[in-house]
């Protein structure tokens, strides 16, 4: 495999085995036509590996999608795999089928665990004896104040990790025409998950002056900024973690609504308030929302390398051809190609 891109010459490896790639590189390879290129994360260029190199590694790229891989998503050409964090490109049908809510579920699992770590709660005892000084000098919108708190981890991890504003902007009550201009996390509970005319979820926080809880009667965030705003207050919400009963009721919710766009929109419908929502659906909509906005990004990631998998197959197969030419002797009136073979090590130790 190549060391650096040949296009952009940015370099692609750290010592020349595949074990070594930079973050963010990616192996692609297509075990039909027996080809194998290493992707610039820089240019997006294909690299095609030499034929010589491919057998062993086509071999140990088939075998890690098929027993370790999990399918982040598939176009018509490729399927987008990932092995212990990296990405990896197969040309055709994924091998096995898309293990949807794992991505995210994963991550509210870790969170849990350091929720509960020793080393968190020397951390959060030290920050509370930090915020009573700051307390004391009259400093507690900046250091906050946990003297009387019930929850103390909780509070504490919430407020370092996110201050106290989920948000900041306009948003306006139809109702009263008043403007909400910044909305605190201890608010956040009151939001309410709503319908739009366009069919998708939005949110919106009732409005004080108007006293209604009825959902019409809210300050409405726009669809932009919407999204955003329930990620992070979920992220908030939920910063305990999940345990793993926890995580299987949310998946259970998620599946038997078909999709997280139906699970958003059935409790849209609903129009409840966060806080009336119970644990699994909290942990439910956070997997939703989080997994909507990933596939949004990975279809991106997907489409740009399916064009370019388009681009680098056409140049792959004249390159194959030409490697192995039919008759190219002198007596043919042709002369064999002269290839300068740049160095390569073949990794013996595992791709990844
Ligand atoms: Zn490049
Ligand atoms: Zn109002």
């Amino acid at each position: 495999m190549y060391r650096s891109c040949l296009y952009c010459d940015r370099a692609l490896t750290g010592s020349g085995d595949a074990a070594s790639l930079r973050p963010g590189v990616r192996l692609a390879f297509d075990p039909d036509r027996a080809r194998v290129w290493t992707v610039c994360d820089r240019c997006h260029g294909w690299n095609l590996w030499w034929p010589d190199e491919r057998v062993d590694a086509l071999y140990e790229l088939e075998r890690l999608a098929r027993d370790r891989a999990r399918v982040l998503f598939e176009t018509d050409h490729i399927a987008l795999l990932e092995v212990d964090g990296r990405q990896l490109v197969r040309v055709g049908p994924a091998p096995r089928r898309e293990e949807a809510w794992w991505r995210y579920g994963r991550r509210l699992r870790r969170r849990r665990r350091l929720f509960h770590s020793p080393l968190t709660r020397v951390g959060v005892a030290t920050y509370s004896a930090v915020s009573s000084v700051g307390a004391s000098m009259g400093l507690s919108s900046v250091t906050g104040n946990f003297s009387g708190s019930d929850d103390r981890q909780t509070e504490v991890l919430r407020w370092r990790r996110f201050g106290r504003t989920a948000w900041s902007g306009r948003a306006t009550c139809p109702n009263c025409s008043s403007v909400l201009i910044r909305l605190f996390f201890l608010k956040s509970p009151d939001l309410i998950l709503m319908p739009t005319d366009a069919g998708v979820a939005s949110i919106g926080l009732p409005c004080i002056r108007c006293d209604s809880w009825s959902g019409d009667q809210t300050h409405r965030f726009d669809a932009s900024a919407a999204e955003p705003v329930l990620r992070r207050v979920l992220a908030w919400y939920n910063i305990e973690g999940a345990t793993t009963t926890d995580l299987d009721r949310a998946v259970r919710l998620i599946e038997e609504a078909g999709s997280a766009e139906s699970f958003i929109g059935g409790l849209a419908a609903e129009r409840r308030p966060l806080h009336s929502l119970e644990r699994p659906r909290t942990v439910a909509l956070e997997i939703a929302v989080n997994e909507r906005a990933e596939r949004a990004r990975l279809a991106h990631a997907a489409a740009e390398l399916d064009a370019g998998w388009q681009r680098a197959e056409e140049l792959a197969a004249i390159i194959d051809d030409e490697l192995e030419p039919p008759s190219l002797g002198p007596e043919a009136g042709g002369r064999p190609p002269e290839r300068r073979r740049p160095p390569a090590k073949r990794d013996r130790g595992g791709l990844f």
